[in-house]
C-alpha cells in the first residue's frame, strides 16, 4: 500500500468540502493504473456521484496556436468575476509522448493559476483514448463534487479527442483564425457539424476585417447543417483573446443556450444520453481488449489470415469461427 494514501472517506469528506490539496490527490488516484488505486478510485468516484453534476461543461477546441490558453485565461478571469468556480481540464492522448509540452506547460494561464476559484488540472496520460476520457470524466465529477460550477474542457485538436470532448460536454465552442483554410486548420466538417458556437479568436489589430469576412462565412456555412435536436442554432462569433474583446459575449451566448436546453428537456436528455454511452464505451474497450489480448486468439488469427488469402476459407466463415471458440472460452 502506498504511504501516506488516506482512506476513501476521507478522499471523499475533502472533496466535498472543497479541500483542493486532497481533490489533486483523488485525481491522482483517478490516474493511476494501480490496480488497488482503481479500487479506491471506483470507490471515491461512487460516493460522491450524487454531488456530481451541478456544472455547465463547455468543450473547447481548436488547433494549436488558434489562442486556446490565452482564451481560456480570459475567459476564466471573467466567469470568476462573475462569482463562478471554474475547472479546465484536458484531454490529449498525446501527451505522453510530448511529455505534456503543449497542455502541462506551467506557464500558461499564469492569472488563472493563481487563483482560488480557478482549477486546472494538466491531461492525464495514457494508451488510449478511451483510457484518457475515463479518467478526464471522472475528474469532471470529482471537480463538480468539490463545487466548480463551470468544467472547461480543452483538447489540443487533433484526432477523435473532440469527439471524446463533445461527448461529455454541453456545450462545444470551436475557436478558429480568419484567412486560414479550413484544411490549414485541420477542421473536419464533422467538428463543424459538433460546434454550438464558432469563435474567430485573433479579431484584433489588422485581422478585423478578414475576422468579421470569416465571421459571415462561417455563419452561413452552419446554416446548410441540419438543425441540432437542441433545438439552438450555432452561432459564429469574432473576438480578441489577447485585448479581451467579446470574451463576455461568448458566456452570454453559452447562458441563452443553458436557458433554452433547460427549458426544452435536451440539457437532462443529452447528459443521460452520454452517461449510457460511456457505459457502452467501456464495454466495447474492454470487450476489444480481452479479445485481441487473448494469446491464443492471437495465434488463431494469424492462421486465419494465411487461411483466407489461400481461399480455405471465407472472411465471414473465418470470423464466425474464431468468435465461437471466444464464446466457448467463457
Ligand atoms: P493554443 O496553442 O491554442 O493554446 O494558443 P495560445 O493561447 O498559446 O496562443 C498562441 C499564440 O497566439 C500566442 O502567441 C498568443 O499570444 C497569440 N494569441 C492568442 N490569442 C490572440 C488574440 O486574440 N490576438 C492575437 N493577436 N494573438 C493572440
Amino acid at each position: 500500500k502506498p504511504k501516506n494514501r488516506l482512506n476513501s472517506q476521507a478522499y471523499i469528506d475533502g472533496i466535498l468540502d472543497g479541500d483542493r490539496v486532497i481533490l489533486s490527490r483523488a485525481i491522482t488516484i483517478i490516474e493511476s493504473n494501480l490496480e488497488s488505486d482503481k479500487l479506491l478510485a471506483k470507490e471515491i468516484v461512487q460516493s460522491i456521484l450524487p454531488k456530481s453534476g451541478k456544472s455547465i461543461r463547455i468543450g473547447i477546441t481548436g488547433v494549436p496556436g488558434v489562442g486556446k490558453s490565452t482564451f481560456i485565461e480570459v475567459f476564466g478571469l471573467h466567469l470568476i468575476k462573475q462569482g463562478h468556480k471554474v475547472a479546465i481540464l484536458s484531454i490529449d492522448p498525446t501527451s505522453q509522448r510530448s511529455k505534456g509540452s503543449i497542455l502541462g506547460d506551467k506557464t500558461r494561464m499564469e492569472q488563472l493559476a493563481v487563483l482560488q476559484d480557478a482549477y486546472i488540472r494538466p491531461s492525464a496520460s495514457g494508451d488510449t483514448l478511451g483510457g484518457v476520457s475515463n479518467k478526464t470524466g471522472e475528474t469532471m465529477l470529482l471537480c463538480e463534487a468539490a463545487g466548480y460550477d463551470v468544467i472547461l474542457i480543452e483538447t489540443v485538436g487533433v484526432g477523435q479527442s473532440e469527439t471524446a470532448v463533445h461527448g461529455m460536454t454541453d456545450f462545444f465552442l470551436l475557436l478558429m483564425l480568419a484567412g486560414a483554410g479550413d484544411e490549414l486548420q485541420g477542421i473536419k466538417k464533422g467538428i463543424m457539424e459538433m460546434a454550438d458556437m464558432v469563435v474567430i479568436n485573433k479579431a484584433d489589430g489588422d485581422n478585423i476585417k478578414m475576422s468579421e469576412l470569416a465571421r459571415v462565412q462561417y455563419q452561413n456555412a452552419l446554416h446548410i447543417f441540419p438543425m441540432s435536436e437542441s433545438g439552438w442554432s450555432p452561432v459564429v462569433t469574432t473576438a480578441s483573446a489577447l485585448k479581451n474583446i467579446g470574451i463576455s459575449n461568448v458566456w452570454d451566448e453559452i447562458l441563452k443556450f443553458k436557458t433554452l436546453v433547460k427549458d426544452n428537456g435536451y440539457f437532462f436528455k443529452n447528459r443521460n444520453h452520454q452517461q449510457i454511452k460511456w457505459m457502452y464505451n467501456n464495454i466495447n474497450d474492454e470487450l476489444k481488449q480481452l479479445f485481441y489480448g487473448s494469446k491464443s486468439i492471437k495465434s488463431q488469427l494469424s492462421i486465419l489470415e494465411k487461411d483466407i488469402i489461400a481461399s480455405k476459407i471465407s472472411p465471414v466463415k473465418a470470423a464466425q469461427q474464431i468468435l465461437k471458440t471466444f464464446k466457448n472460452s467463457f
